[in-house]
């Protein structure tokens, strides 16, 4: 079955910090929003790419901390005693985090194309795209 699925928006919150950044360098926390997700899809049969494959997709994020990966390992040997839950990643920007999320549904079976936004404030956001146009 060729589907496309379209979610308006999903949420998750999570800490993280922007090295180098004046504002952003400190530990801070966002609700983030996962917006405008289109991906479409090919699957055998009448299999169909269900709505909670995506959502676990996103809830993954959700109550973590994301760590720069040169930062990794100082936040694992953090991790256990202070029961953190650390995503690395090569920085923490929202850019990043699209970039991240798209390679994940991309990795799903049969996604053929994902489109995506991910904001962690009014007008803070980024948008990608991968697999050719709609
Ligand atoms: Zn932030």
């Amino acid at each position: 079955m060729k589907g496309r699925l379209k979610i308006d928006e999903l949420t998750f919150s999570a800490a993280h910090y922007l090295k180098g950044h004046p504002q952003c360098q400190a530990l801070h926390g966002h609700t983030y929003f996962v917006r405008d997700i289109e991906i479409l899809y090919e699957l055998p049969g009448s299999e169909f790419l269900d709505f909670t494959t995506i959502e676990a997709v996103i809830n993954y994020f959700d109550h973590k901390l994301l760590v720069p990966l040169e930062d990794n390992s100082y936040w694992l040997s953090l991790a256990a005693p202070c029961k953190l839950d650390c995503v690395a990643m090569p920085n923490t920007t929202s850019e990043s985090l699209v970039e991240d999320i798209i390679n994940r549904i991309w990795s799903i079976p049969g996604v053929k194309f994902v489109s995506l936004s991910v904001f962690e404030g009014p007008n803070q956001g980024a948008k990608y795209s991968t697999g050719g146009e709609t």
